[in-house]
């Protein structure tokens, strides 16, 4: 059985004052969630606050991107290295908004994803198609691409460290989610793509979770999907109390899918 993750992304939003009370909050609403892992990915400037609230609590750390390199002369970048001394346990890679705006590649997301097994971070690794790309018909094709470029060169041992995430860059902060049909087509189809490159057994483990406009109320019926193994939120991830639906939602539904 593959553990459910909800992971948060604050995307560039909270100043430490902010960052701090929604933390707070999130850990006071949690009860009982042994059976969800639950992320929270805070930007760079909060990140030493959060990490310090996070200790006693079940909620684990991650950022929102790194440079590949341990160390060096790459102004304005953090590394693998700092984020795992900071204490992140995860960090978001490649996702649309990094490929879009810094125009990301998917050689560059290879070299990320590498540099964060090497120090034992575990990416969540994000794919996914734009809207024209699916109303051409070529959400497969494109994202077939996506999976092959970033996981060139990565064995099996290395994928099992891997969590993908299937955000379809037309649901992302637009309203629109992917039907449950929709998720679960594409999340069986990078499934079948994981156990075409790195086996059946390294295909059943891997988890892939679900991104783009997710909320307390379409959380079940995605994570409900035999290959949704989670969600990467945004919007509803800023405030606590929508976010521990999410959770909640998502215990619920881990109970009725055992
Ligand atoms: C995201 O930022 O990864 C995301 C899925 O955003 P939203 O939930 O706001 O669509």
């Amino acid at each position: 059985m593959r553990k459910i993750i909800i992971a948060g992304n604050w995307k560039m939003y909270k100043t430490i004052p902010e960052a701090i009370n929604t933390v707070n909050s999130v850990k006071a609403g949690l009860h009982k969630v042994s059976d969800v892992e639950i992320v929270v990915c805070p930007p760079f400037t909060a990140i030493h606050t959060v990490a310090g609230l996070l200790e006693d609590s079940v909620v684990d750390l991650g950022a929102q991107d790194m440079h590949y390199e341990t160390e060096g002369a790459f102004t304005g970048e953090v590394s693998p290295l700092m984020l795992k001394d900071i204490g992140c346990r995860y960090v978001i890679l490649g996702h649309s908004e990094r490929r879009a705006h810094f125009k990301e590649s998917n050689d560059l997301v290879n070299k990320k994803a590498k540099g964060a097994v090497k120090f034992n971070l575990i990416p969540i690794v994000c794919v996914g198609e734009t809207l024209a790309e699916r109303e051409s018909g070529r959400q497969l094709d494109v994202v077939r691409a996506q999976f092959a470029g970033t996981f060139k060169g990565f064995t099996a041992e290395d994928m099992e460290k891997v969590v993908i995430a299937y955000e379809p860059v037309w649901a992302i902060g637009t309203g629109k989610t992917a039907t449950p049909d929709q998720a679960q087509e594409m999340h069986a189809f990078v499934r079948s793509l994981v156990q075409e490159m790195f086996g059946e057994e390294t295909a059943s483990g891997l988890r892939i979770l679900y991104g783009g406009s997710v909320k307390p109320d379409n959380t079940a019926e995605l994570i409900n999907q035999l290959d949704v193994d989670g969600a990467l939120v945004g919007g509803a991830s800023l405030k606590a109390e929508s976010f521990v639906q999410i959770v909640n939602a998502a215990v619920q539904a881990v109970v009725s899918k055992e």
